[in-house]
């Protein structure tokens, strides 16, 4: 029976499964803990099915408004884009969120769909032999998912919603059931695919096994174990023979890097906290808001579960996450071997969850574009807002480019 090597991507350690990928079983890291490999029980074909649904979603949820407001007769209408071309008005900074916006909700998910889509039937249907040449499209796939929100921005829609529904009428409308039906699908979708699965069909790492004894590296983005290349081979040949990446024992310039883009965060946390991020004029009443304004505005209408949310996604979280990334890299520092599972559990978590800290980001986006009623009840953005997005960024590159490895190789000599 051939075996199957796998090598953690957190702690790097290296494991021999012999009958490692039958479906519907997980693996974990006999060293961290840490999930190894899933093959999900259901055939890829479903997946498949879920993807284009998700491109007939995505279409219905573009054309079709997702919720009407009307006040005094006069009605608009919030359409996906309506958002970043509201903020695209402004000029400036605002047209800068204005793209992010764009980004995230519009250009990355639909990049992501037929990505996805392309990938999954070319396996399906494509000459075996071919199989290769989808690498770098999957590859491009799994860089764009966590940059893709339509989920976030589907919460963000609505907290944008529940508080328009206290002073004006406001309905959900086609697109807003589109794009609910969309983030229902891509849960499941993600959750059926497997993408080591589909990284397996792209070519059996099998192939590439290094021989007993031999000095092995893993690839950061496929997860394939390759024999390491000698130093004086061509260029063609540092690369992993699957999806062409690099291969590199560590991320390079990790901790240089997350430690330039925490500090940077924590700079503007300060701006993005106490700035107001927008303006709400409400017959006549000016009002201005800071994150924390917005949540205590949430409170005192009574919806504390949706207060609590936005508290949790836009303050506890970005914080969180630029104290825990300052710790690893001083941990580090130290050579420190304490609390290594605990370190390695805490930053999977930060870099599952701080996506949602976009949450008011979009909320504001989405006030701005449905909420003009002149001097009746309006929405502008304010600078917080662009400062506060900026952190959001900022953390997740910081977290995307730590190598929690690193944290094990420096802990390794400590006995504590
Ligand atoms: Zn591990
Ligand atoms: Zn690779």
């Amino acid at each position: 029976m051939s075996e199957t090597l796998l090598a953690c991507r957190d702690c790097g350690q290296l494991h021999r499964a012999a009958d490692a990928l039958l479906p519907g079983h997980r693996l974990a890291c006999v060293r961290c803990g840490s999930s190894l490999s899933r093959y999900p029980p259901i055939p890829l074909d479903a997946a498949l099915a879920l993807a284009a649904t998700m491109l007939i979603l995505f279409l219905l949820a573009n054309v079709y408004p997702i919720f009407v407001v009307s006040l005094e007769g006069r009605a608009g209408q919030d359409l996906l884009i309506s958002g970043p071309l509201r903020l695209s008005e402004y000029g400036g900074p605002f047209a800068g969120l204005g793209m992010l916006v764009a980004g995230l909700s519009f250009v990355v998910p639909i990049a992501w769909m037929c990505l996805v889509v392309s990938v999954l039937a070319g396996l399906r249907w494509g000459d075996r032999a071919l199989h290769a040449r989808f690498a770098p499209l999957w590859k491009t796939a799994l860089l764009l998912y966590p940059w893709g929100m339509l989920d976030v921005y589907l919460l963000g829609t609505y907290v944008a919603y529940t508080r328009l529904a206290q002073s004006v009428e406001t309905t959900v409308a086609t697109g807003g059931y589109a794009l609910g039906a969309l983030v229902l699908v891509q849960a499941l979708l993600v959750l059926t695919v497997g993408q080591q699965r589909v990284w397996d069909l792209i070519a059996d790492p099998r192939r590439f096994a290094p021989r007993p004894g031999e000095p092995w590296i893993a690839c950061e983005v496929c997860q394939l174990v390759a024999a390491v290349p000698a130093p004086d081979m061509p260029h063609a040949a540092q690369r992993c023979p699957r999806c062409a990446s690099r291969l590199e024992p560590r991320r390079r310039g990790s901790l240089a890097a997350t430690l330039a883009l925490t500090t940077a965060g924590t700079i503007l946390y300060l701006p993005a906290n106490l700035l107001p991020v927008m303006t709400l004029v409400r017959f006549g009443r000016v009002g201005t808001y800071t994150i924390l304004g917005g949540v205590e505005e949430l409170l005192l209408l009574g919806l504390w579960p949706l207060a609590l949310l936005v508290f949790f996604a836009s303050i506890v979280v970005p914080m969180a996450k630029l104290i825990s990334l300052a710790w690893f890299l001083h941990m580090i520092r130290r050579r420190s071997g304490r609390w290594l599972r605990q370190r390695t559990r805490l930053y999977r978590l930060i870099d599952f969850v701080g996506r949602w800290s976009n949450i008011d980001v979009f909320m504001v986006s989405i006030l701005a574009a449905s909420l003009q009623f002149g001097l009746l009840t309006a929405v502008d953005p304010e600078p917080g807002i662009v400062s506060f997005a900026a952190v959001v960024a900022l953390t997740m590159l910081a977290s995307t480019t730590f190598d929690p490895r690193l944290m094990w190789d420096a802990g390794e000599g400590d006995a504590a």
